[in-house]
């Protein structure tokens, strides 16, 4: 028989959503944290003797964490750039009159910063599990481990890749070859805070013999890979142009494709391509603000989720939080279908089931779920809805309700790190600090 060494935590005091197959919420409930994982979930009044570490919710929402499947840590810096000369006219232009700027202009010591403060504001936004994708071509080598060691001192679960390409030249692209497999060979002995993917920047900016070699990279580790795919119509332009193929068949050729692989946006993106996403089970994650920002058009959700795609849910570098982004997944396919019953369901889907379904595939037990044998990444939420809150209705408090409730606890991997909303084992003030003097100097390098 087994034992559990380490004391059992309790979360109790609250109403439990649990998400997952069989959602449940649980009004007066309780959760038990055996180590990392859950270890039982019910009602208050059938927990027994609740001993050991107590952690009252208040009377507040007791859920899963939340997890962004697309995200840039090093945009942070962006916020208040100033792009000089005229507006960028279109996505090519953004790329690289500000993206493919700022990016170089980027140290290891800022690589650290600039992630440290997305990862601060993910925890307090109640983001416990982060899919990040990563360029810093002045400081490809120990990116990877720059980051992971900021997300384990704020105590956010990541995965995480370098974004492969040959805007750099050919030194920078074998850099960032080396850094993916590197980190990828380390995670394998590592514990299931960190985990990681092949990445590669896009089809536009990978020349075959790049692409090659970066499959044949990642094959033999065993990686998915993450990527931007036909994120605007310069993508598929390029594709055609130089390989005489759809974006989406030309990675599926160079075996880029398939279920631990994530393809970022997929907005501009034919029938063939999505049957080809659905045949080899991969993912897509959409990121509606960061779409609307670049105006590149809309992403086909609902036919996605029609055809059987796992789309999951991320925010691509515009906020740490995803409670704006799932709000925007409703809002925009209602105003481009003018249909006003599109957007909701899929807006749930999305962020509450499918994130979870790509998350899982990544660490050591599935996440996403408050459920026994899943990750303990669970979240207080102090939220004291005005309506009533049952399984077939979270969805409209999440929308509706959820964005302006504040994250009071979190507790990620079965630790707490977040207590009373603020983030326990870093000095949020001197984070912050740092990165506004580290920015400034950014910038006058960009
Ligand atoms: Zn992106």
């Amino acid at each position: 028989m087994t034992q559990i060494d380490v004391a059992p935590k309790w979360i109790v005091g609250g109403t439990v959503v649990t998400l997952g197959d069989d959602c449940r919420v649980i009004p007066n409930g309780a959760v038990r944290v055996d180590g990392d994982a859950i270890g039982w979930v019910g009602a208050r009044s059938d927990a027994g003797n609740v001993s050991g570490e107590v952690i009252d919710a208040g009377g507040g929402l007791i859920m899963p964490g939340f997890i962004n499947a697309h995200m840039h840590f090093y945009s942070t810096f962006a916020c208040g750039i100033a792009i000089k000369d005229a507006p960028p006219t279109n996505f090519l232009e953004i790329l690289q009159r500000l993206w493919w700027r700022l990016d170089k202009a980027l140290t290891l010591d800022d690589v650290r910063s600039s992630a440290l403060v997305p990862l601060v504001r993910s925890l307090e936004a109640g983001v416990t599990t982060v899919i990040d994708h990563h360029a810093s071509p002045n400081a490809v080598r120990g990116s990877l481990d720059v980051i992971a060691d900021a997300a384990r001192a704020v105590g956010v679960r990541t995965c995480l890749c370098y974004e492969v390409s040959n805007r750099d030249g050919s030194d920078i692209a074998a850099d960032g070859v080396a850094e993916n497999a590197a980190f990828i060979e380390a995670c394998r002995t590592r514990d299931d805070m960190v985990a990681s993917l092949f990445g590669l920047h896009a089809s536009m900016t990978l020349d075959d013999a790049l692409l090659a070699r970066c499959v044949d990279a990642g094959r033999r580790l065993d990686a998915g890979f993450h990527i931007h795919v036909s994120e605007s119509h310069f993508d598929p332009d390029d594709s055609q142009a130089k390989y005489a193929k759809r974006v989406v068949a030309r990675l599926a050729d160079a075996g880029v494709l398939g279920a631990k692989s994530i393809c970022a946006h997929c907005i501009h993106v034919d029938d063939s391509e999505l049957a080809l996403l659905a045949d080899t089970r991969t993912n897509v994650v959409h990121n509606p603000q960061s779409n609307l920002n670049n105006a590149v058009g809309r992403a086909d959700v609902p036919k996605m989720l029609d055809m059987g795609i796992c789309v999951g849910l991320g925010t691509d570098g515009m906020s740490a939080t995803l409670l704006d982004d799932v709000r925007l997944v409703n809002l925009l396919h209602k105003h481009g279908t003018n249909d006003p019953r599109v957007g909701f369901v899929e807006a749930g889907k999305l962020l509450l089931e499918n994130n979870a379904r790509i998350a899982s595939r990544y660490f050591g037990k599935p996440v996403g779920a408050l459920a026994p044998g899943h990750k303990a990444d669970v979240i207080v939420v102090d939220y004291d809805p005005p309506t009533p809150l049952a399984a077939d209705n979270i969805l409209g408090h999440v929308l509706f309700g959820l964005p302006s409730a504040r994250v009071t606890d979190a507790l990620v991997d079965g630790k707490q790190r977040l207590e009373n909303g603020k983030v326990l084992g870093v000095n949020k003030r001197e984070v912050t600090d740092e990165a506004r003097r580290r920015a400034a100097e950014v910038w006058k390098r960009f």
